[in-house]
């Protein structure tokens, strides 16, 4: 057990906002209750239902127009590629694309949201190891700008789509590096077991480049790797650089071309925790352009254009999820450890992270401020799946009950992206906030709309 010293500093800070965590505009109003952007959380969920996914769209606009600058500040050419996967809406694809950044999407709905948002094409960057032969089409229908090659056979499906055509499309080759990163750590191997990308050890990416370069409707822009995501610092980067830049060399050597792009992929971190401390933007673009021209300098290489694919560090800060809490219930876990459960209103269908892979977050009481004691408590949701836990351990007013609101940070990234309809559950809204005024991202499902699919009961 705690002293009380102890609990009385955890709860004073509990009250608190960490800066590094909660999007830019989050504060306490006078009566304690979160509000983003001058909004308190209360009113957002009386409009727009609970739970609520609330975006700070200065934060987000903020963000992205960090990272192109910070990354435009260098000899290095760079160019920023949001990661829609992330978090794809048409509101937000404006503001990012607004700031200065382009677009990377991943399959025809991925495109399909950055067209309809007004993105000029060109900025947009098409990803994915399986892209279908219609989604190929509708990419050199509407000129895309890049296609990101992943295999032998779509290398010869884009051929002959561009060629029937007569267009010539630009294209990167995703590499495997061997090189895999997350937080601190990174583990590099010479082979890597995973689908994407095409091997440099087996030969398979100097391969890819030959294909390209001998088709006619292709043209060969770059190489391209992508080492994970959650990264705090540049290592990893470091190591996936130079396997590329051996590769740019082989290429130059054997095939006697010389690739003008590289492009580094995203994965940058953000905290979700106070100890969380990844590189600010400025310090992670300093340390990748030092890499590149290092690297240019180790292999005696024309400076390429860089390119980076951050998703959720443009997005994840920005948003957090609002949940009201149903029931609570005390559970003796052993004989001297007591937890309790608090239920809310979501759960694994709107955040599946923690489920899948044991993701942490930081939690408030949103609604009020606190001083009641803390106990030993688990946030969990309403699936029929015991795994469907928010938050597996955090310490939480013994207070909280039935109509309190709790918000969870740092939810802006792969969370409403990565949500489901289990146990017929409506996805929750999307709103966004900026200067006191609220307007809807995406509008909450209804149980109407999960039925009018349902062959059985229409
Ligand atoms: C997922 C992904 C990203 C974005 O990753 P974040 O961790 O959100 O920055 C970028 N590029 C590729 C190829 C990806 O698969």
């Amino acid at each position: 057990m705690p002293n009380l010293w102890d609990n009385a500093m955890v709860s004073a800070q509990t009250n608190l906002l960490d800066p590094n965590i909660w999007p830019l505009s989050a504060t306490r109003t006078d009566a304690g209750e979160i509000a983003i952007a001058g909004v308190p959380v209360s009113e957002l969920v009386a409009q727009y239902g609970s739970p609520l996914f609330v975006l700070d769209e200065a934060d987000v606009r903020a963000r992205a127009k960090a990272y192109h600058a910070a990354f435009n500040d260098s000899e290095v050419v760079t160019e920023v590629f949001y990661a829609g996967k992330a978090f794809m809406a048409g509101k937000v694809i404006k503001w990012i694309v607004d700031e200065g950044l382009n677009v990377d999407v991943c399959t025809a709905g991925e495109l399909e949201v950055a067209l309809r948002a007004g993105v000029a094409p060109e900025r947009i960057l098409f990803h994915g190891n399986n892209k279908s032969v219609s989604e190929l089409e509708r990419a050199v229908e509407v000129g895309v700008g890049r296609i990101v090659l992943d295999s032998f056979i779509e290398i010869e499906r884009l051929a002959n789509i561009a060629s029937a055509r007569g267009v010539t499309v630009q294209v990167l080759i995703r590499l495997t590096v061997g090189v895999e990163a997350h937080t601190h750590e990174f583990i590099s191997t010479a082979h890597e077991d995973q689908k994407f990308g095409l091997s440099i050890a087996s030969g398979a990416a100097l391969e890819a480049a030959r294909m390209v370069i001998e088709s006619d409707s292709l043209s060969l822009l770059g190489l391209h790797s992508h080492i994970g995501s959650q990264i705090f610092d540049a290592q990893g980067f470091e190591i996936a650089a130079q396997r590329v830049f051996d590769t740019a060399v082989s290429i130059r050597e054997d095939l006697d071309f010389t690739v003008s792009e590289l492009n580094l992929g995203g994965g940058m971190g953000i905290a979700y925790l106070g100890e969380d401390d990844p590189l600010r933007v400025e310090q992670m673009a300093k340390a990748l352009h030092e890499i590149v021209l290092k690297e240019c300098e180790r292999v005696q290489f024309p400076v390429p254009r860089l390119l980076v694919e951050p998703g959720r560090a443009i997005i994840g800060p920005a948003g957090i999820t609002v949940y009201e809490v149903g029931t609570t219930k005390d559970v003796d876990v052993t004989d001297d450890l007591a937890r309790r459960y608090v239920s809310v209103d979501g759960g694994m269908s709107d955040n599946i992270r923690t489920a899948l892979y044991g993701a942490e977050y930081t939690v408030a009481l949103a609604s009020r401020n606190s001083s009641a004691e803390l106990i030993d408590s688990r946030v969990v949701g309403k699936h029929c799946e015991s795994g469907d836990i928010v938050i597996r351990d955090v310490r939480m007013f013994s207070d909280i009950g039935p109509g309190d609101l709790l918000a969870v940070a740092a939810t802006g990234a792969y969370c409403r992206a990565m949500a489901s309809n289990y146990n017929h559950m409506v996805r929750p809204a999307v709103v966004s906030v900026v200067d006191g005024k609220s307007e809807l991202v995406l509008r909450r499902e209804t149980i109407e709309d999960l039925l009018a699919l349902d062959a059985g009961v229409n």
